[in-house]
């Protein structure tokens, strides 16, 4: 409790700090998302995220969120990156679904997705226990970090620990079935759901479409075999993370074929002697030519990945073997 209540004497320190000296920012600052629901089921609407890396600009709306219209009131599947866009999405299921927010499904730790629960009474903010347990100890870091890149957007958000534990399986809420999948790779803990009705596929951040993938807190080899988990599922469509819908299973195609270039690629470039910034510096293959964020994102992979693949790889100086 302690660290969430410095939390927010931080948040309010960074708002007042930006108020103060930054005038012209202040002045410029809308503070207002723009939220469009787009219709993929009876049901169930898409709110995308900017195809993009955080940044003022966007407020931190890059992560897609989905609302799930249930008898007991919409459930929706991540809450956006702050306070007021959870409190603009949950005015948007309200009038979707003529109903409040009644369940908040949050896939996994990161901040984009999680840090609006802050909207929410806990109790109705669900997670698996390993996204919990991530949450209480890197939510508050992630916050601050938060604060720092979207100042006055950020204002009034607190890191909320989701209160209800979900589990793998069926899952019913409201009149609507889920089945929900406890996965890895993208983070410690992902939570896919799958919207048996619809046949729709909600899989986090374990996919991007046509946007680079994140890799902060990823395990290669865990996450492209969740690829193949999410792969075997039958669906009709598939919601990612970050990117556009599809029918066609391109999105889990692009995301294993990105992770395993990724992986080869810094592994290359290790054994030919690169550096850190030449690493991030290496052709990108035309076929992501239409990928967002791709060296972006490459170069914050080289920054998570490359120390580890170099000790890995550098014969160890007393020519052992490194057993
Ligand atoms: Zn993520």
């Amino acid at each position: 409790m302690t660290a969430l209540t410095r939390r927010g004497a931080l948040g309010m320190l960074a708002g007042g700090l930006v108020s103060l000296t930054g005038a012209a920012q202040a002045e410029q600052f809308a503070g207002t998302y723009h939220l469009v629901p787009v219709a993929l089921a009876e049901g169930i609407w898409l709110v995308r995220g900017a195809d993009a890396p955080i940044a003022f600009a966007n407020g931190g709306a890059i992560a897609n969120c989905v609302i799930m219209a249930s008898n007991a009131g919409p459930i929706l599947f991540d809450c956006g990156p702050s306070r007021n866009y959870a409190t603009a999405l949950s005015a948007l299921a309200r009038k979707l679904t003529g109903k409040p927010p009644a369940l908040v499904l949050i896939s996994h730790l990161h901040p984009d997705h999680s840090l609006g629960a802050s909207a929410f009474d806990p109790a109705i903010v669900a997670a698996l226990p390993g996204t919990i347990a991530d949450i209480e100890r890197d939510g508050p870091g992630m916050s601050d970090a938060m604060f720092r890149m979207l100042a006055d957007w950020m204002r009034g958000t607190e890191v909320v620990v989701p209160g209800r534990r979900l589990a793998a399986g069926p899952f019913e809420f409201g009149g609507r079935h889920l089945q929900l999948f406890s996965l890895a790779g993208h983070s410690a803990s992902d939570l896919v759901a799958l919207d048996e009705a619809s046949g729709t596929l909600l899989a986090g951040d374990l996919v991007f479409k046509d946007r680079a993938p994140a890799t902060p807190h990823a395990t290669l080899s865990t996450w492209l075999a969740s690829l193949d988990r999410l792969a075997a599922i039958p669906h009709r469509r598939l919601v990612p993370g970050h990117g556009p819908w599809d029918q066609d299973g391109s999105g889990i195609a692009q995301t294993r074929d990105w992770l395993t270039w990724l992986d080869k690629a810094l592994h290359d470039a290790s054994a030919q002697g690169l550096d850190m910034t030449e690493a991030g510096e290496i052709a990108i293959p035309a076929r992501f030519a239409g990928m967002q964020a791709a060296r972006y994102e490459l170069q914050r992979s080289v920054s998570h990945f490359y120390p580890a693949i170099e000790i890995d790889s550098l014969p160890r100086i007393d020519g052992g073997t490194g057993g």
